[in-house]
């Protein structure tokens, strides 16, 4: 698998950047007690970093690719052992060995997906050179096809198997969480449908319209914030909270989010896709997610309405915005 498809799975994991769970932990405790060593990571490689889901004994969230140990992981489906990282061609020089964390010795099982791509590695490091035994390795090879199953278990509750944004259960979920603790006070939310997808796939087949899904997500991701959360309520329809946000701010993203969409570029099809926007307020009348996203879908309608590809507030926009600006208020 290239390493463009190999990013693809990864994001559809949608775990890069999520805070520790428990069942990761739980693993990598074990793995702990049994080859005790005093640092135990589960790793997964992106375009140019290592980051850690699990650093057990290592206070680091990530680390520059080119030092990743892991990086030369992935390129097998073996479980790779360096017992003495000074004295190895491959890693003498890498400041993980020279510097903090002082690494001696590495065992790593590569992270193998149903696909075959190898996102990273559960590994175990110690600050003594090791010997590590076939015995040992069939562990550790284990124990890293359980993280794996977590992570498929994982990607198929809370996130869209496709695109790995966030499932509609899940969405909804953290909107009642973030309405319930009412913090933060102000949350945006924004609805999208792309235009014209049924085309797209006339065209091009439905495996490049699932190919575009995922990179509509990718794009969004570059505009939004860790906490924001974007979801695939269904088909080619997306919706996104924005906790903290401000109706204005709410705004400027959705109309970020449909620049980064219009201006993304896919490998199987000619030109662009564009996607029509709706934004409203989470509001204390509201009885519960539903009457938000019928506003903010109602916003959608009419920009769809309006020609497509632009953004329309559930909100009566002030007259100080300029003529020609692609906002078109519509009245709560
Ligand atoms: P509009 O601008 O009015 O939204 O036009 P549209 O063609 O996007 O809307 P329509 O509702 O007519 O068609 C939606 C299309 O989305 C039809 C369906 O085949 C496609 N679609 C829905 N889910 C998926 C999916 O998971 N993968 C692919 N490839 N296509 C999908
Ligand atoms: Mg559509
Ligand atoms: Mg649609």
């Amino acid at each position: 698998m290239n390493e463009v498809e190999r990013l693809r799975v990864l994001e559809q994991y949608g775990i890069l950047d999520t805070p520790h769970e428990e069942p990761f932990e739980r693993i990598a405790a074990l793995a702990r007690l049994i080859f005790e060593t005093p640092i135990v990571l589960i790793s997964l490689v992106d375009d140019r970093r290592q980051w850690f889901k699990t650093n057990i004994g290592l206070d680091l969230r990530e680390t520059p690719r080119e030092q990743a140990f892991c990086n030369e992981t992935i390129r097998s489906d073996d479980v790779l052992v360096i017992s003495d990282a000074e004295h190895d061609i491959r890693t003498a020089r890498n400041p993980l060995v020279t510097g903090n964390p002082h690494i001696r010795f590495y065992a790593g099982a590569p992270l193998v997906t149903p696909e075959k791509a190898r996102l990273g590695s559960l590994c175990v490091i110690d600050r003594e050179p090791r010997r590590f035994d076939d015995r040992q390795k069939a562990i550790l090879q284990s124990l890293a096809g359980l993280v794996m199953k977590e992570m498929e278990l994982r990607r198929q509750t809370d996130h869209d198997w496709l695109t790995g944004a966030t499932s509609r259960p899940a969405f909804q979920a953290t909107a009642d969480r973030l309405v319930e603790r009412n913090e933060p006070p102000s949350i945006g939310l924004i609805s999208f449908d792309i235009d014209h997808f049924k085309q797209v796939n006339d065209r091009y087949g439905h495996l490049a319209g699932d190919r575009v899904l995922i990179d509509v997500v990718a794009a969004c991701r570059t505009v939004l914030r860790d906490c924001d959360v974007i979801s695939r309520l269904g088909g080619e329809e997306f919706a996104v909270l924005l906790p903290g946000a401000t109706s204005e701010s709410a705004l400027a993203i959705a109309e970020r989010l449909r620049q980064a969409i219009a201006a993304s570029r896919h490998a199987e099809i000619e030109g662009s896709v564009t996607a029509s926007f709706g934004v409203t307020m989470l509001q204390a009348s509201d009885e519960g997610l539903a009457d938000a996203l019928s506003r903010a879908d109602e916003a959608l309608y009419r920009s769809k309405a309006a020609g497509r590809n632009c953004v329309t507030c559930s909100w009566k926009q002030p007259d100080q915005i300029p003529a020609g600006n692609r906002f078109a208020g519509s009245g709560i």
